[in-house]
């Protein structure tokens, strides 16, 4: 189907003022459809004047403007053309829609658990049609008024208050003005905890089979709302303004979360069933953070189209972090950004694709999704420090009041937000946004010892002159020697404090991360890293120093050797909670498995295996500490009886004895390694039969080295279209395993034939997933990389899987470059 343009969508918008949205679902009709009636009130700026609707059903049963039948045969491609406009209109629609497994549109799915069906919207980017006709774009806003009819044992939940009229007839609350992708409709049999705070009714959902653990969980995710909605009230002066606020975990969600208004949804993989670590929490209480910021930036004050999505993104992920850090237990919530957010980022901005961080063409709705990415969010929220580096924080506060309050309920555009923030600060930005907004590319900051400067190098291919303002600290045998303050604005900068440093300082720019830059450290820092990294005292210096050891070798300049050595060595005395697992998951998901040669990816293994046995030994059970390490025993270790009797439930640590999904780590090694057979994974599924628990084993089964379990798992992935999202995600997930390179290597070709011909029916959101995890991305070999290299070649790759496919493959040239450098 086609992809709304951005021409076509301003001209409708100045055609167009839709005043009144009335939507009535009727989910009580089975299994596969549901119907849907609605009822448009808008007018025409022009009438007599031409324009479409938007609506993608299976069955068109009528369309009505004005009184008048328009004819359904002329459905095209998810479109009616309306003639003959009038002042004031009506357009009433009745359609019979399909339920998605693919997590767009109205999502259904069946918990295996106890057979229960649950249903979920999710309308971003442009599904809203496959729910009510519309018009779908995001500066069309208005109010709407739903009814929901479904079975009597649902429960409905939506953006307005829900009241149930009659058994099974629930009415939702008039909204106030909502862009059309950010309306929900949840239900199901949903469990809930409810409560209420400063005026605010409040309510966490899960499925009924994760009763137990939302009433072990919902207490934390209150606790962080509460904390949330008073920091923002007190820092926008605008009172939140949805009514209730409830956040609906629901199953099978494509991304970590949905900032819909007063109805938020979240994956529920973060309703915690297990043991859940200090970082894990935090990235919740984070993402509860992260949404409820939308409620103002994005849903209060909207986008006018895709192309300042960043608006809404870099504000959410930088609010979400400030508020975490100054209203929250999560005061290390800049550290986790870091480790978790900024390695994705620079990991987006070394690939072809990387992209400025506003003023993108987005020429149509479907190009704006592949924005949604590690620049959006993480090197926005990292350029909005440096902003407020810039002009200050008070300015920058009374600037986003300000635009918020003059957009409240409408819509802003880059334009809009620096000026309100030029105004406020009284600065001119013009060159600070064009080098910094405007211009793609990282900074590679350095310290030249010798001359006591620190250096800015530019990249050739995104010249700018971005002003960085960070501080440069220096660390000596477990002490912090010194910390200055610097502002960058030049390729060479002098720094006294870097004057006549003694060969035992080690030398870190940035080490409080307030800018966007790769460090380099210099020679004398680095061969100091190994054996200092652990006695650094702050856990941001650490973080940066980690992810510069990582880009480094991304980067080609840095020999992975000396990443695993510096892991044997720091790791186990690492501390904070968000470094020991970030660490260790970067060093088993990517660096050992990737970079290194061949025959030294066992050592590298076994050394995390010892080391995460040593921490488990040491660290208090129960402890985060112990959680992370008990986990990366159990997916390193090639003690084979150690794995079954986990696997099997036996002999668990401290705090792991009922935890299924500790369980299932032990079975997916075990699996990979060839060392238990289909039915043993059958009967721990049978021990576990849950959404997760027959997730783990379609992973487990797919990780298993024969040359049938491998051809059975590629045609489950590519060829079953009953399988859900997640199914499809967890068979590629365990399809790639580095150590099964021959039987494996038939299948890169399968994947640049198989998956792109998969857009015909999973949507470009959950394919773009699954074309990034079923990569070949083990095969580190010349072959595979022209294998893709032609496939780009072709014309028949959906813009979501061409744009996963770039990705992955420049990250299989930089495992390639780096494994020849350093042979
Ligand atoms: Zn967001």
């Amino acid at each position: 189907m086609p992809s709304l343009t951005r021409a076509e969508a301003r001209l409708r918008s100045e055609l167009l003022t839709v005043e009144r949205m009335e939507v009535d679902l009727d989910l009580d009709r089975g299994p596969e459809t549901f119907h849907s009636r609605t009822r448009i009130s808008f007018s025409c700026s022009d009438p007599g004047a031409s324009t479409f609707v938007d609506v993608k059903s299976v069955e068109l049963r009528s369309l009505v403007l004005n009184g008048e039948a328009v004819d359904v045969a002329t459905l095209d491609d998810g479109r009616v053309q309306l003639h003959g406009l009038a002042a004031e209109n009506v357009l009433e629609c009745e359609a019979v829609m399909a339920y998605s497994r693919d997590g767009q549109g109205l999502h259904r799915a069946v918990d295996p658990a106890d057979d229960r069906p649950y249903v979920y919207g999710h309308l971003f980017l442009d599904a809203a049609p496959r729910v009510f006709a519309c018009f779908d774009q995001p500066d069309l806003k208005a109010p709407y008024a739903i009814t929901v009819k479904a079975p009597q044992d649902w429960t409905v939940i939506g953006n307005g208050a829900a009241t149930s009229t009659a058994p099974g007839q629930w009415e939702l609350a008039e909204t106030r003005p909502l862009a059309t992708y950010f309306v929900t409709v949840c239900a199901g049999p949903y469990a809930s905890v409810r409560a209420e705070h400063d005026g605010i009714p409040l309510g966490i959902h899960a499925r009924a089979s994760l009763a137990d653990a939302l009433e072990r969980e919902a207490p934390q995710i209150l606790e962080v709302t509460r904390q949330g909605f008073d920091y923002y009230h007190s820092l926008f002066g605008i009172r939140y303004p949805f009514g209730e606020y409830h956040q609906v975990f629901v199953p099978e969600f494509n991304a970590g979360a949905m900032e819909n208004p007063g109805c938020v949804t979240f994956r529920d993989t973060m309703m915690f069933r297990g043991a859940a670590t200090h970082d894990e929490v935090l990235a919740r209480s984070n993402t509860v953070t992260h949404e409820m910021a939308h409620m103002w930036f994005g849903d209060l004050v909207t986008m006018q189209w895709w192309d300042d999505l960043w608006l809404n993104e870099s504000f959410a992920e930088y609010m979400a972090h400030r508020s975490c850090v100054a209203a929250t237990e999560f005061t290390d919530a800049w550290v986790d950004s870091t480790m978790a957010r900024k390695v994705w980022g620079y990991a987006a901005e070394r690939t072809p694709s990387t992209h400025p961080v506003a003023g993108g063409a987005a020429l149509d709705a479907a190009a704006a999704l592949q924005d949604f990415d590690g620049i959006s969010y993480a090197k926005g929220a990292a350029v909005l420090r440096q902003l407020i580096e810039h002009i200050g924080d008070d300015a920058f506060v009374a600037g986003v009041s300000a635009y918020l309050r003059e957009h409240s309920y409408g819509n802003g555009t880059l334009a809009d937000f620096i000026g309100s923030i030029e105004r406020a600060s009284g600065t001119d930005l013009q060159d600070w946004v064009r080098a910094w907004l405007l211009t793609a590319g990282v900074d590679v900051l350095a310290v030249d010892r010798a001359a006591g400067v620190v250096e800015r190098v530019v990249p050739e291919r995104f010249p700018a002159d971005r002003p960085h303002t960070f501080d440069v600290a220096g660390f000596a045998e477990g002490a912090e020697v010194f910390r200055v303050g610097v502002t960058v604005t030049d390729d060479r900068t002098e720094v006294d404090a870097l004057r006549d440093l003694s060969d035992d300082v080690l030398v870190l720019p940035n080490a409080a991360d307030l800018t966007w830059a790769t460090v380099t450290l210099d020679p004398v820092s680095a061969s100091l890293v190994p054996a200092r990294l652990a006695t650094v005292p702050d856990a941001q210096a650490r973080a940066v120093t980690w992810v510069a050891l990582l880009d480094g070798v991304c980067l080609g300049a840095l020999d992975p050797r000396v990443v695993v050595d510096t892991f044997g060595r720091a790791w186990p005395h690492e501390p904070n909670e968000s470094v020991l697992n970030r660490v260790a998951l970067n060093l088993v998901g990517k660096v050992v498995p990737a970079f290194l040669q061949l025959g030294e990816r066992e050592d590298a293994t076994r050394t995390v295996a010892t080391a995460a046995a040593g921490v488990l030994d040491a660290a208090e059970p129960g402890s985060t500490r112990a959680l992370v390490a008990a986990r990366y025993l159990a997916r390193t270790t090639d003690d084979e009886q150690r794995l079954r009797a986990w696997a099997e439930g036996r002999e668990r640590p401290a705090g792991l004895e009922d935890d299924s999904d500790f369980g299932w780590i032990a079975v997916r090694n075990l699996a990979a390694r060839g060392l238990v057979d289909s039915d043993f994974v059958e009967s721990v599924r049978a021990g576990d039969d849950t959404l997760q628990g027959r997730l783990a084993a379609l992973q487990a089964l797919a990780a298993r080295p024969g040359a049938e379990s491998k051809a059975w798992a590629w045609e489950q992935l590519t060829a079953n279209r009953e399988r859900s999202n997640y199914e499809l995600n967890a068979l590629a997930q365990g399809f790639w395993q580095a150590s099964q390179d021959d039987v494996l290597r038939p299948y890169a070709e399968r994947y640049v034939a198989d998956v792109p011909a998969m857009s015909a029916w999973v949507g470009e959101d959950a394919l773009a997933r699954v074309a990034t995890l079923s990569f070949p991305w083990v095969l580190v070999e010349p072959a595979t990389a022209e294998l893709v290299d032609a496939a780009l070649e072709r014309d028949d790759v959906s813009a979501a899987v061409r744009r996963s496919m770039v990705d992955a493959r420049s990250e299989l040239g930089e495992a390639l470059r780096s494994r020849a450098r350093f042979a």
